[in-house]
């Protein structure tokens, strides 16, 4: 094992590839709160695999290789890249919380995309795309990379899951470096890591559980997105 987090076990394979075990314990508020969902990482590798085959066939490379069925997912190995960059679409959790004058759900007139210090310590703040260049996480053609692939991450998945009568409110992507230093889109596209609303304005993602809400609608919440998608998966 090369590294566990929150949510996934991380295993090296060979010098190129990765295996990544999405496990069930469910975690929020920056890891304050946890607890044990059976289900959710069979849930949440299914759809990880899932969002990242669509976007490879819609010509955006990313890390996923392979798919067990199960918890399981083979990745190229990255060196990942410590910013969360988040992609929103309609005024909603920390973006109202920093500026209060949306009130939630609002339309963005266009697309936001965010970067975010991965730091639980400091609960990931908001960075600047200043910051990120003069840091030396990325180059300022490497934030123009990242800003680009992440609208056109959003414009996919928008697309179909408005298909399926879904909104996507936001999500919050990771990208890595590859052994010849290429910024490549990678980690997880899940309940997890994205807020749809249904028709009825039902969360389909984590933020009931975020706010303290149990593990049995979390999982109820993540089968119905996967129902939804047609991703055929049973916990
Ligand atoms: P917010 O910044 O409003 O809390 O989150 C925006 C979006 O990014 C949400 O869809 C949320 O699920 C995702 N997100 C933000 N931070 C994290 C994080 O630390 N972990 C995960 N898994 N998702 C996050």
């Amino acid at each position: 094992m090369m590294y566990e987090g929150k949510s996934k076990r991380v295993y090296v394979k060979n010098s190129n590839t990765l295996i990544m075990e999405f496990k069930d314990t469910v975690t929020a508020l920056d890891g304050a709160r946890i607890a044990e969902a059976p289900g959710k990482g069979i849930l949440n590798a299914a759809l990880t695999a899932y969002f990242f085959d669509m976007l490879k066939k819609e010509g955006i490379e990313n890390h996923f290789m392979d798919y067990d069925g199960c918890r399981v997912i083979t990745v190229k190995k990255l060196n990942m890249v410590p910013i969360e960059v988040i992609v929103r679409n309609y005024a909603y959790g920390s973006l109202i919380k920093r500026l209060p004058l949306f009130k939630p759900l609002t339309k963005l007139t266009t697309p936001l995309v965010e970067f975010h210090y991965k730091s639980d310590e400091l609960h990931d703040p908001l960075i600047l795309p200043e910051d990120v260049v003069n840091s030396g996480l990325m180059s300022l053609d490497e934030v123009k990379y990242v800003i680009l692939t992440s609208l056109r991450v959003n414009e996919v998945l928008t697309r179909r899951l408005s298909e399926c009568g879904l909104r996507l409110i936001d999500f919050k992507l990771e990208y890595g470096r590859d052994l010849n230093n290429k910024l490549v889109l990678a980690d997880e596209i899940s309940g997890d890591t994205i807020r749809v609303l249904d028709s009825d304005g039902r969360h389909l993602d984590k933020e009931l559980f975020r706010r303290g809400g149990g593990v049995d609608d979390l999982i109820k919440a993540y089968a119905l997105l996967a129902q939804r998608l047609g991703v055929n998966v049973t916990v």
